[in-house]
């Protein structure tokens, strides 16, 4: 099998393209897993950036310090009711990252 050209549509190769950017085939079985590598990489890697950005932000730290204020500043039952919803949103926001 030539690889430097698309089986398909006989497209010249260019430099380290996985697919053939004229019918989106890839160049060869070896291309397909190399480009499904380099996708799982990238994928670990924002993650992995991810993880950094949300540790760095301190989001845990501004929901507490926002919910201190609230309740200097309101009745005990009312701070009690902003901090289940508080929980809730803290919550869904986890089970959403
Ligand atoms: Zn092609």
């Amino acid at each position: 099998m030539n690889m430097t050209q698309c089986p398909q549509c006989k497209h010249q190769r260019k430099g380290e393209e996985y697919k053939c950017p004229k019918c989106d085939c890839f160049y060869s079985p070896l291309d397909e897993i190399l480009a499904a590598e380099a996708d799982e990489i990238e994928r670990r890697s924002f993650t992995g950036r991810f993880k950094v950005a949300k540790e760095k932000s301190n989001f845990g730290g501004a929901v507490k310090a926002e919910y201190q204020r609230i309740e200097e500043a309101s009745p005990y039952n009312v701070s009690l009711i902003l901090a289940v919803i508080v929980m809730f949103i803290f919550t869904m926001t986890l089970s959403v990252l």
